[in-house]
């Protein structure tokens, strides 16, 4: 899985952009049909494959290459629309979505932060965790 660094905001109908270099990538144009399922902590979006040229696809990029996110697995990830970002990873056919942490999950800092097990935590608060596990 490779991390693009690039990261969207949901907007406030629950729809995210797809970045274009991404869409390029994957050869996805406006109004293409796509597949939306989840993988662990992943949204996973694949371009619909066509068997015989027929879209039976219940999702699509519209004409600016928005996807509106199912309201289950918005809930199921805990997205707040207009609030939360997605984080973009790519892995062969697939793109992988992932809740972006801004900031420390704990105290709220935005710097010096460290990926634990897919969550953002500050130095800081890492060094008190230490302390309080007795090492
Ligand atoms: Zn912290």
């Amino acid at each position: 899985m490779v991390a693009t660094g690039l990261t969207r905001r949901i907007d406030k109908l629950g729809r995210i952009m797809i970045p274009i270099a991404i869409r390029n990538e994957y050869g996805i144009g406006e109004k293409d049909a796509v597949e939306i399922y989840t993988r662990d902590k992943f949204l996973v979006i694949k371009k619909y494959a066509l068997p015989d040229g027929e879209i039976k696809s219940r999702y699509s990029t519209d004409n600016v290459g928005r996807i509106v996110l199912p309201k289950s697995i918005r809930e199921d990830f805990a997205f707040v629309d207009g609030v939360d970002y997605v984080e973009f990873f790519t892995e062969q056919d697939s793109i992988l979505l992932r809740k972006y942490e801004k900031e420390c999950v704990i105290c709220g800092k935005t710097e010096g932060l460290v990926l634990v097990k897919g969550k953002k935590i500050c130095a800081d608060c890492i060094q008190e965790i230490k302390q309080l596990s007795g090492n």
